[in-house]
């Protein structure tokens, strides 16, 4: 099994080579076609297996068609929102996303707590079409209005058990109601508690489960 045969295009391909990956991963094998259809996924994956390339490469390729050198940033909405319950797994899955998005002409940018948000503000004035945010943080830019989330495409929801753990829950909820009903949702959680099982009947339709 390789990437190419996964259907990533050309660009991905040559940003995930100078990564280091020759072939994917387990649930990368699994997931990155499922994805790539556009349909809900509830996976169960821990940290280490390769998760974070699982959704982000597909969803890529999935954002690709609206690839826009544009400076005007009202060209550049967010279209794939990733949630995460701490700083240092946002950071991370920031650093991920600009390696694979080397060869494309998409907008990134993390956003978290415990820091000056002037910075977060400039970066989103510009336009992201992808947007890496702790829940709280995220709540504080909608209040703001210094962040839209009515065009979002896909959302992730990422450790979702730790998210919830955190108690996340009211957050999620009001998160989920500010993106259109329209989109593909993805949840990865190390373990399908009945709390993760209740969040997946509310908020996504039809998920196909993936496990590793
Ligand atoms: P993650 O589980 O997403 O935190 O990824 C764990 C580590 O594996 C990260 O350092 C990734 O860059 C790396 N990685 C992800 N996919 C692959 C792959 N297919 N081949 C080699 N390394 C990978």
């Amino acid at each position: 099994m390789s990437f190419s045969e996964l259907g990533l295009s050309p660009e991905l391909l040559r940003a995930i080579g100078e990564q280091g990956y020759n072939e994917p991963t387990p649930i990368q094998a699994k997931a990155i076609p499922l994805v790539l259809t556009g349909r809900d996924m509830l996976a169960a994956a821990q940290t280490g297996t390769g998760k974070t390339a699982a959704f982000m490469l597909p969803i890529l390729e999935r954002l690709k068609k609206y690839a826009n050198p544009s400076a005007s940033p009202a060209m550049h909405p967010v279209r794939a929102l990733i949630l995460s319950p701490t700083r240092e797994l946002a950071d991370q899955i920031g650093v991920n996303v600009k390696a694979y998005t080397r060869y494309l002409p998409l907008r990134a940018t993390t956003i978290f707590g415990g820091v000056n948000m002037d910075p977060q503000v400039a970066e989103l004035r510009r336009g992201v079409e992808i947007l890496i945010a702790t829940p709280g943080r995220l709540l504080d830019h909608v209040s703001q209005k210094t962040v839209q989330l009515n065009r979002v495409d896909v959302l992730v929801l990422d450790e979702g058990d730790r998210m919830l753990d955190m108690g996340f829950i009211q957050d999620i909820r009001k998160i989920m109601a500010l993106l259109p009903r329209e989109r593909q949702t993805l949840l990865f959680s190390a373990t399908f508690a009945s709390e993760i099982k209740k969040l997946a009947e509310d908020f996504m339709r039809d998920p196909q489960v993936v496990e590793v």
